[in-house]
């Protein structure tokens, strides 16, 4: 095909490539991180109160409902709290709010690859600090002048948290840079492990989280950030001067219904961590080498070197994990926590596949 003239004037961007999201239901989907267990209750009553003369409106560009909900639960003001279609459209609001420095922004090398996407496509100049040998974050790579730091914490993929006082060492020695923590797994590490409290000490901090892993509504597209009012107003202020209706009455609705079934939401994510324990050791006994998980998902590597070729078998035998053939990670499986039953059987494959 000939080069077009209008070609130079184009965005061109390398997008970023989501886990596969196969069409047989029967698959053993362990690749994208999505909680097993079904929604609460308390969802579905919800949706069967749809006022459906609400569809033929706007919604409420406030989604005033959904962020009081939330700002309830947590304790916080509804001006702390910006809502999104999904962290992700949260994350990227962000970064084209607060991202707009000649100095890079900083994150980890090995982390969540939807970053360096965002930092391409608007133009933010990032440098990515290497994870220790252990892949555990060096604070010291984050005390250096920058124009922003995006740190996950769980980190992913790696399921490593990074403990509340490396934290504040980063937010002391970061005064001018906004430090978004995306908390996309937070709910399955140790209680206290969230840097939420410390919103109210450091204007700087942005905390985002997700309904798509603990709260098991990934199809619902919902995320959130918590922070300083001001920064709350800035996140806005973009919003509407780029579209003002995210968030749809469905989500609304069913996203304000479940934050009061506070019940079935712990026991669910009780359930995934005491399953994690559980299959980090079979794997341990497999052979594997098991990063210290605090996510709902594990991150290990084959005692032979064998990961991509698991991940191919696996897959034949409808079983899907997620592989990156990159640098450092390219002989480790992310391998999302499911039932009990569906872990069993992942581990009846690898012993199978293992004594081949
Ligand atoms: C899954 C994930 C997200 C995005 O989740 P949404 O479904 O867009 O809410 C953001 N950050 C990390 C680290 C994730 O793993």
């Amino acid at each position: 095909m000939s080069d077009r003239l209008w070609k130079k004037n184009i965005r061109f961007v390398e997008p970023y490539t989501p886990g596969e999201q196969p069409e047989d239901k029967n698959v053993i989907k362990l690749n994208t991180n999505e909680n097993p267990y079904g929604v609460s209750p308390e969802m579905i009553k919800a949706a069967e109160s749809f006022d459906y003369d609400l569809f033929r409106r706007y919604p409420d560009p406030t989604a005033k409902e959904l962020v009081s909900a939330l700002a309830d639960y947590y304790n916080l003001k509804p001006e702390n709290v910006f809502v999104g279609v999904g962290s992700d459209d949260v994350l990227g609001m962000c970064f084209m709010t607060f991202f707009n420095s000649d100095k890079p922004i900083l994150f980890p090398d090995i982390t969540y690859s939807f970053y360096p996407v965002w930092a391409e496509m608007l133009r933010i100049p990032y440098e990515t600090k290497a994870l220790k040998e252990d892949f555990t974050i060096d604070i010291k790579d984050y005390l250096v002048p920058n124009g922003g730091i995006v740190i996950p914490n769980p980190n992913a993929p790696t399921s490593i948290l990074l403990d509340k006082n490396s934290i504040r060492e980063i937010l002391d020695n970061n005064k001018a840079s906004i430090v978004i923590i995306d908390e996309a797994y937070i709910d399955f590490a140790e209680e206290g492990s969230s840097v939420l409290d410390l919103i109210g000490e450091y204007d700087n901090l942005i905390v985002v989280r997700t309904y798509s892993k603990s709260r098991s509504l990934a199809g619902l597209r919902i995320g959130y950030a918590m922070a300083d009012s001001r920064l709350i107003k800035y996140l806005n202020d973009v919003k509407y001067s780029y579209n003002s209706y995210t968030m749809n009455y469905p989500s609304i609705k069913l996203g304000s219904s479940v934050i009061s079934d506070d019940e079935y939401f712990k026991t669910s994510v009780g359930k995934i961590k005491a399953t994690r324990e559980w299959f980090s050791k079979e794997l341990t006994s497999l052979g594997f080498t098991v990063l210290e998980s605090s996510a709902n998902f594990v991150f290990a590597s084959p005692a032979d070197g064998t990961a991509e070729n698991i991940f191919e078998e696996a897959k034949k035998s409808g079983i899907y994990f997620r592989y990156f053939k990159s640098p450092r990670i390219d002989d480790y499986l992310r391998i999302t926590i499911g039932k009990d039953d569906e872990m069993k059987k992942v581990i009846e494959f690898l012993k199978d596949f293992l004594t081949k």
